[in-house]
């Protein structure tokens, strides 16, 4: 049938699980066509607004995804919105396949009082904001004060404390923006605590992989009991900026200032373990402590958003019901990454769930289970987009965004000042 001859896939979302999605689906059917509409005018999700600037080689994965661009069987449409320009039933229709791979976008809430309070912000929009991501880029955090907490001990809280604490010279090569590098330079934190719930045995002993945690565990302990070394304790004396992790404690309140008007600190409730195993909580012991701050920094989790009423979305999971990435109860729609499996997991378990999905998409193909007969894919599209003012950004457009920002940087010995302003993206494209 013709729908086997030429396959027209999409992809929602240009990150790691879009990129590597279509990559797999190109190699392993010769003639697949694959459109990614992606909502920024930029692609590759949180490679560039996620991954933190003082780890450039993490962000040689857009080499891969680049070649996959490149390929003449496949398309980058970015600046469309999915759920906004063009809706999920739509793609349905012009394509015979559609593949939602759009990431985790919002935050999961504290849930305590005081939390709106200045001062308190996710670690997701401190993430954003030095790593350029427009929604994000007036949020100058105040770092007037000299402690911040960081509620949360995964990978994203050490990402946060370490640009908190690195010596602005050090991310002066980096692709920062320039206005967070301006914030930090001025910044006056000189103390940062990550606070967790629970314990580092607890959270070394529950999970599958016993053997990086067992290491993990080790590096830990060591730090914590061994003497430093005489130049290691000299090293230790003379910095001026620390970090320490504080374990067993759950946030209860953020404390106001006197006056009311911003954040002063955290309350913390002690907890301890109860139960074993996977069964393992935190339970409070009753006994609360005080922890003065001028900025709290919420990192416990990332969480996506239904993208359109048609697509069935499990809220408490968050995440796209689905079996190995085939989206329950809607012949035709498959996810993939943080959007089928939750936000946890680096680039690499993202890449080998994206290629299941491709896979399963494959298989439903030869198994004649996807529309039959031709369909149309961009073409049909692009006249609604046309038709409703949306002027997509397509890879080579982006290629001139790419070639503006690495010019940009040349100067100051950047790899790039990143754009931080879609409206002066599209100008530069001249749309
Ligand atoms: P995303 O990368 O979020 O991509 C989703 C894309 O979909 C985005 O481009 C978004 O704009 C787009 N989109 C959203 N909604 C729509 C819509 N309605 N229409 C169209 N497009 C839409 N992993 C590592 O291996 N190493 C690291 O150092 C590392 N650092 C990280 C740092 C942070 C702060 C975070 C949060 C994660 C980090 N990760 C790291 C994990 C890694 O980023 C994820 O595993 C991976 O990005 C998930 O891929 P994804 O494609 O599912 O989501």
């Amino acid at each position: 049938s013709t729908q086997e001859k030429t396959p027209q896939i999409c992809v929602v979302g240009s990150g790691p699980a879009g990129f590597y999605t279509a990559q797999h689906l190109l190699k392993q059917h010769p003639q697949a066509h694959v459109d990614i509409y992606e909502k920024q005018p930029v692609p590759f999700g949180l490679v560039r607004f996620g991954v933190a600037p003082d780890h450039p080689e993490v962000k040689n994965v857009i080499n891969t995804f680049t070649q996959t661009a490149h390929s003449g069987r496949c398309a980058f449409w970015g600046n469309v919105e999915v759920g906004r320009d063009v809706t999920v039933p739509e793609l349905r229709e012009a394509y015979h396949a559609v593949v939602l791979s759009y990431g985790a976008e919002d935050h999961r809430a504290l849930e305590i009082p005081g939390e709106e309070l200045p001062g308190v912000c996710s670690a997701r929009a401190f993430v954003g904001w030095y790593n350029g991501l427009p929604e994000n880029r007036e949020l100058e955090p105040d770092l007037s004060c000299d402690t911040a907490v960081i509620l949360g001990q995964g990978n994203v809280a050490l990402d946060v404390a370490r640009i908190l604490l690195t010596p602005p010279e050090h991310l002066e090569r980096t692709d920062i923006t320039k206005a967070a590098l301006g914030v930090l330079r001025q910044s006056r934190v000189k103390t940062v605590w990550l606070v967790g719930r629970r314990g580092p045995l607890q959270v070394a002993f529950t999970i599958k992989v016993p053997r990086p945690r067992k290491r993990l565990t080790e590096l830990l302990l060591r730090t914590a009991t061994e003497k430093p070394g005489p130049e290691e304790a000299a090293r230790r004396a003379s910095a001026s900026r620390a970090w320490g992790l504080r374990f067993f404690r759950s946030p209860q309140q953020v404390l106001p200032s006197p006056d009311g008007r911003r954040a002063a600190g955290v309350r913390l409730a002690v907890t301890r373990l109860e139960g074993v195993g996977e069964a393992t909580r935190a339970v409070p012991t009753g006994d609360m402590e005080d922890l003065p701050c001028g900025l709290v920094l919420s990192s416990v989790g990332y969480k996506s958003r239904p993208v359109d009423p048609s697509v069935p979305f499990d809220s408490k999971l968050g995440v796209i019901p689905n079996v190995e990435g085939r989206v329950m109860d809607v012949p035709g729609l498959y996810c993939s990454g943080w959007v089928k499996r939750g936000p946890t997991g680096v680039i690499a378990t993202t890449m080998t769930d994206s290629f299941l999905t491709g896979q399963m998409l494959l298989q439903d193909l030869k198994a004649g289970l996807l529309p039959s007969g031709p369909r149309p894919g961009y073409a049909a599209i692009q006249a609604l987009l046309s038709s409703r003012g949306v002027r997509p950004v397509s890879f080579s457009d982006w290629e001139k965004l790419d070639a503006e920002e690495v010019a940009r940087g040349q100067g100051t010995g950047k790899p790039r000042e990143k754009l931080v302003d879609p409206q002066e993206m599209l100008r530069l494209l001249g749309h």
